[in-house]
C-alpha cells in the first residue's frame, strides 16, 4: 500500500514538540488567538517576507477576506481559473461577484498573462491566480497586466506555501493572498487553517476586524465580521512544521524529479519547470492518453493516485447555467487526461520505483 500522503512519517518527527506545546496550551487555557497564533504570524510573515500575515479558519475563508478587504463586491468580475479547488470561485461568489474563467497554459495548468488580458473589461475588479499544484503562475508578467488596467491581485496560494518567483514567495505579490493549512497540504495543520498575508496596513487592519466579529476592542463592532480565526492548537502544530518547511519542500523537489527523471522516455507529459519559479509540488500531475488504463492499474496495485480535477468550474453543476457556452479547450483537455501520483516529504525512492514501473508496464506492454 502506497498512499497519496504519509502524514504519519510526518508525525513521528514532529512529535515531542507539538505534544509539548499542545499541552502547555491546554495548561494556560489560551484558547483564542493565543500566543501560538501571534507567534506563528510573525513567523510566516518573516519567512515568506511580507508586512502582515493573519491567521483566519481556513484557506476558503483567507480568500473571502481578502477580497472583501479589497473591496471587491457585488457585480464585479473576478478573473480566474476554471482548474482549481471550488473554494476559489465560492470565496468570489461569497462577497456577489463574478467569477470569469479564463483558460490555462498546458505547460503551467495555471492562467496565463495571455488568457488573461483577452477576458478584462470595464467590469473587471480583480485578477485571481492560482498557483495549482504548488507551480507558480506567471507572476511577473500578471503583476505588470494588474498595474496597466489598474486591477487588484489576490493570489489563491493554498496550493503553493514556499513557491516562489524570482526568489520572492507566492501569495506575497500582488495585494493580498490566501494560503490553506488543510492536512494534507505543504504545511498542513491537524485540522482546518488559513492565513491571509498583505503588505498594505489597511488591508490587514481589516482581515484583523473581519476574523473577529468585526471587532478590534472586545464588545466594540465596527463591522459585520465573521469568526473566522485559526485555531490556537491548529497554530501550535503549524510552528512545529513551518520550522521544516524548507527540508519538506526540498524533499517533494526531489521525489518530483527522480519521478520525471524515471519516465522521461515515457509517452506522458511530465511537470513543466521553468528558471523563474520555483515548483513546490503540492501534487505531482501528469498528463497521458491512457490515463484511465494507468490509474486502474495503479489501483490493482494498492497504489494511491488521483485525479485533480476530473470536472473543471464551468462544467460543475453549480456553474452550468451561469458559464452556458463557455469553452475552454486546454482546460478540458487537461481536466480529461491529467492524474496525479503519491508525493509528499517521507515518499521512499523504492517506492517511486514500484510506482513507475506500474506505469512503465501499461505503457509498454
Ligand atoms: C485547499 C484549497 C483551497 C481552500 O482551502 P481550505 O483550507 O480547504 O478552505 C482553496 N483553493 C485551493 C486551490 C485549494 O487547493
Amino acid at each position: 500500500m502506497i498512499p497519496m500522503v504519509n502524514l504519519k512519517a510526518q508525525y513521528s518527527e514532529i512529535k515531542e514538540e507539538v505534544e509539548r506545546g499542545l499541552a502547555e496550551t491546554i495548561e494556560n487555557c489560551a484558547f483564542i488567538l493565543g500566543p501560538n497564533v501571534q507567534a506563528f504570524e510573525r513567523e510566516t510573515a518573516e519567512y515568506l517576507g511580507v508586512k502582515h500575515a493573519i491567521g483566519v479558519a481556513s484557506g476558503t475563508d483567507a480568500l473571502h477576506l481578502a477580497l472583501i478587504a479589497e473591496g471587491i463586491g457585488a457585480g464585479d468580475e473576478v478573473i480566474t481559473t476554471a482548474f482549481t479547488f471550488i473554494a476559489t470561485a465560492e470565496a468570489i461568489k461569497y462577497v456577489g461577484a463574478i467569477p470569469v474563467f479564463v483558460d490555462i497554459d498546458p505547460r503551467t495548468f495555471n492562467i496565463s498573462p495571455e488568457t488573461i488580458e483577452s477576458a478584462i473589461t470595464p467590469k473587471t475588479k480583480a485578477i485571481m491566480p492560482v498557483h495549482l499544484f504548488g507551480q507558480p503562475a506567471e507572476m511577473n508578467e500578471i503583476v505588470a497586466l494588474c498595474e496597466k488596467y489598474n486591477l487588484k491581485l489576490i493570489e489563491d496560494a493554498c496550493q503553493s506555501f514556499g513557491a516562489s518567483v524570482d526568489g520572492k514567495q507566492t501569495g506575497t505579490l500582488g495585494h493580498a493572498g490566501g494560503y490553506s493549512f488543510f492536512p494534507s497540504k505543504n504545511l498542513g495543520a491537524f485540522g482546518d487553517g488559513g492565513l491571509v498575508v498583505t503588505n498594505s496596513d489597511e488591508t490587514a487592519a481589516k482581515i484583523k476586524q473581519l476574523r473577529n466579529h468585526g471587532s478590534d476592542v472586545r464588545y466594540y463592532h465596527d463591522v459585520i465580521g465573521y469568526n473566522s480565526r485559526l485555531d490556537e492548537m491548529q497554530a501550535v502544530i503549524l510552528r512545529a512544521k513551518l520550522k521544516r518547511i524548507d527540508q519538506y519542500n526540498q524533499a517533494r523537489r526531489h521525489v518530483a524529479h527522480l519521478y520525471s527523471e524515471l519516465m522521461a522516455d515515457l509517452p506522458l507529459v511530465t511537470p513543466y519547470e521553468d528558471e523563474v519559479g520555483e515548483h513546490v509540488y503540492h501534487q505531482y500531475t501528469l498528463l497521458s492518453d491512457r490515463r484511465d488504463d494507468i490509474l486502474k492499474a495503479l489501483q490493482d496495485n494498492q497504489i494511491g493516485c488521483a485525479v485533480y480535477y476530473p470536472v473543471p468550474l464551468h462544467q460543475q453543476n453549480v456553474f452550468k447555467e451561469e458559464c452556458a457556452g463557455l469553452s475552454l479547450p486546454v482546460t478540458e483537455s487537461v481536466a480529461a487526461h491529467c492524474f496525479s501520483l503519491p508525493i509528499c516529504p517521507f515518499l521512499e525512492e523504492d517506492s517511486i520505483r514500484e510506482i513507475v514501473g506500474v506505469i512503465r508496464g501499461v505503457l509498454t506492454e
